[in-house]
């Protein structure tokens, strides 16, 4: 099978949603290529489009994750998208912390690599049709600095052929007007997915086992998927530790065993903290390693509905050692 443009037209036709998932890092445009072809995307009258970044306590340089799912007629479905049908890789240092194929077996993947497509089929065991282009270089060349987005939407576009290379590049040109982008860096972006349009390279290559990026569903109550944004948002690898406020810590509290077992806060957690004992009522929490890496993001305590998390002051603030500073 040829995960081609003819392939994701004949999955719309039969009803079926496009999904497409994009891992890249903040700062580096994943959400204004996203933006782009969702815009060119929506100007058909026949498609419906939904996309969304993952963001939350994420700073320049943290990996981050989006979503664009199209169909025909209505989107119905708003979840994540955990088996693309497209996955993008907006850069390679991503690439070394989260599986961006995962839950694909075969399917189209754009990587942003100097590499053939076939050294990066390779080096991320992909089946499917593989679409390579060395987008930092062109970034480099037109922009002179490595920012690849704008050559990866070039090869999104001109893979998947929804729309026109044209409209595609009216849509990028439309959104960095509207962020006031200097009329300058909006011209040397034009050039620069013209550039890409010819430069992306494209392979095709047969699914096997050694492709196969899927795991086995969890089960919903007793396999909660701790820690679910881990691999996107952990301070240990993305070094975000250094949200943690000095002055306050977070606490958890329910002397009267109030917790409801939603597993809200296990899931918000980027660091994967929360502590719970499984239970058929779902993941009951007792607590959570506050002193190992908890950066003050204040996700569990958004998330919980019966406000068991709490943000307080410590000694160093309560002495007015940060007041007096
Ligand atoms: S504030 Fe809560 S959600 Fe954020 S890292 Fe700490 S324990 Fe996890
Ligand atoms: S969000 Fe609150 S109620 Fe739900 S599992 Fe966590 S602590 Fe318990």
């Amino acid at each position: 099978m040829t995960i081609d443009a003819q392939f994701l037209r004949q999955r719309l036709e039969s009803g079926a949603s496009v999904d497409v998932r994009g891992d890249g890092k903040a700062g580096g445009g994943l959400v204004l290529v996203m933006q782009s072809f969702g815009a060119a995307l929506a100007t058909h009258p026949e498609l419906d489009v939904q996309d969304w970044p993952l963001f939350s306590s994420a700073r320049k340089g943290a990996n981050v994750r989006a979503y664009l799912r199209l169909a025909r007629g209505e989107v119905l479905t708003a979840c994540q998208i955990t088996s693309p049908t497209v996955a993008v890789l907006m850069n390679e240092a991503a690439g070394e912390e989260v599986d961006f194929a995962e839950g694909t077996h075969e399917a189209l993947y754009v990587v942003n690599t100097p590499a053939s497509p076939e050294e990066a089929a390779q080096k991320y065991r992909l089946g499917g049709r593989v679409v390579t282009v060395s987008a930092d270089q062109l970034g480099q060349k037109y922009l002179g600095r490595p920012l690849g987005n704008v050559g990866v939407l070039a090869a999104l576009v001109h893979a998947t052929g929804f729309v026109s290379p044209d409209a595609g590049l009216e849509s990028l040109l439309h959104v960095m007007k509207k962020r006031r982008i200097p009329q300058r860096l909006v011209d040397q972006n034009a050039e620069l997915f013209r550039a890409a349009l010819t430069e992306s390279r494209v392979g095709d290559f047969p699914a096997d086992p050694s492709t196969d990026h899927r795991r086995p569903a969890a089960h919903p109550k007793t396999d909660v998927p701790a820690g679910a944004q881990s691999a996107l948002r952990t301070s240990r690898k993305n070094r975000t530790s250094g949200y943690g406020r000095p002055g306050v810590r977070v606490e958890f509290h329910d002397e009267t065993n109030r917790c409801n077992g939603c597993s809200l806060c296990v899931v918000a957690c980027p660091e994967g903290i929360i502590e719970f004992t499984p239970d058929p009522r779902g993941a009951l929490v007792t607590g959570a390693k506050f002193d190992d890496f908890c950066k003050v993001c204040r996700e569990c305590i958004a998330s919980c509905p019966l406000d068991l998390f709490h943000e307080v002051e410590t000694p160093m603030r309560r002495e007015g050692v940060l007041e007096s500073a």
